[in-house]
């Protein structure tokens, strides 16, 4: 038993399966396995490796310390990064064998310098904003970032190997604004490849439009959330996707006890009990990632029996009322989401609960939480036998 009476439990069979899976609806593609924000959660480098297992031959990075890590940390493969500030370590990241993105000419000017001073090439992937109004350049400054670009391809001091970008609303098919995005991503690669590029990947998709769009698949799609099987497309669950949700977050119950009819319930008393009945005090808060604004919603499953949040979440507990006939004792499991097979709530009841998306209910989980890793897609063979051994 470790220390901290809580934990996810995070299957890295179940991310190297939806990495499989992801790959099969776009057979023509390579996957990136996007990695960043600790893997959406759940552990950055043992879930590198699993999606690697699953057959992603790229990972994907927001930050460039992330990217740093994960090589640090042994793990091979090609990994993108498109995250960085003016200033930014780059040969580093060049020794690292990083592919960087670009997506403004200060970052060009800078990538080239670090190349020339390193004597190493940089592989580049040139953003072009499709309308995100986000990372990346739009189309008016595109050509002439991309003719500096190719002048330094000519001389050996990077290599433009992509071209990419970020959809906006990827998850609705019929939007106009990723036809709109998509006619201006097809613009921006005929200017590189006209201009003289020879683009090994060109890529757009994220884990919605890998999953609903193969239209814009490319050479290679970039799913996150999907492959740690959460459901980027509204009305639609994992299992309807062919997902598996890769993380459980339980903790021990440290506490329970009667209270009268008539109690108020934590903080500011926003909860008062309307008989006589069992109060259970779970070990997680707000610090560890519990939604505040899950307050009086957030779902817990106990012994197989659904009840919610009473009263305010706190920085390291929360209240559940059990109700009268409840047997739980300190210890027993509380389960806060799962896969949902078991009948426990998911990650999607609780965003419902807490006026969010998935994708922040499982990144937002605190640092102290423990991340258990199950499962045996991508561990070192050394570690799972020292494991059977114990
Ligand atoms: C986060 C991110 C992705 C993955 O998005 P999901 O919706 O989680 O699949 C892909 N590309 C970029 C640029 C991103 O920032």
């Amino acid at each position: 038993m470790s220390t901290f009476p809580a934990r996810a439990v995070v299957d890295l069979d179940a991310i190297a399966g939806n990495v499989r899976h992801l790959a099969t609806l776009a057979p023509a593609s390579q996957v990136m396995a996007v990695v960043k924000a600790d893997a959406y959660g759940h552990g950055l480098v043992p879930s590198a490796l699993a999606a690697q297992a699953g057959g992603a031959t790229w990972l994907g990075v927001a930050q460039l310390a992330e990217a740093l890590t994960l090589r640090a940390s042994g793990v091979t493969g090609r990994i993108l990064t498109w995250i960085y500030s003016p200033g930014a370590p780059l040969e580093s990241a060049l020794a690292a064998g990083l592919d960087l993105s670009v997506g403004a000419p200060w970052a060009l000017t800078e990538v080239v310098a670090a190349a020339r001073a390193s004597g190493r090439t940089a592989r580049v992937h040139l953003k072009v904003d499709t309308g995100l109004a986000r990372g990346g350049m739009f189309l008016e400054d595109w050509s002439e970032v991309l003719a500096d670009a190719l002048r330094a391809q000519a001389d050996g001091v990077i290599e433009v190997v992509g071209v990419w970008s970020h959809l906006a609303s990827a998850e609705d098919v019929t939007s106009p604004i990723t036809q709109a995005q998509l006619d201006v991503f097809v613009e921006a690669i005929a200017r590189a490849e006209a201009g003289g590029a020879h683009l090994e990947v060109r890529h757009l998709a994220n884990s919605a439009a890998t999953l609903v769009n193969p239209a814009m698949h490319f050479d290679l799609v970039r799913p996150g959330l999907a492959v740690f099987g959460l459901s980027p497309v509204p009305g639609r669950t994992p299992a309807d996707l062919g997902l598996t949700p890769a993380m459980r977050l339980e903790a021990e119950i440290m506490l329970v006890k009667r209270a009268a009819a008539g109690q108020g319930v934590s903080y500011g008393h926003t909860y008062t009990t309307t008989e006589d009945t069992l109060l259970a005090d779970v070990p997680l808060g707000y610090a560890d990632g519990i939604p505040r604004h899950a307050s009086g919603t957030g779902p817990f499953d106990v012994g197989g029996r659904r009840v919610r949040i009473a009263g305010r979440v706190c920085m390291d507990q929360v209240v559940l009322d059990l109700g009268p006939d409840a047997t739980a004792r300190a210890g027993d499991v509380a389960v806060l989401f799962g896969p949902g097979t078991d009948g426990e709530p998911t990650a999607q009841d609780w965003a419902e609960a807490a006026g969010t998306i998935s994708y922040e209910i499982v990144t937002r989980l605190g640092s102290r939480v423990p991340r258990v890793h199950v499962g045996t897609a991508g561990r070192p063979v050394a570690e799972l036998a020292r494991e059977r051994a114990w």
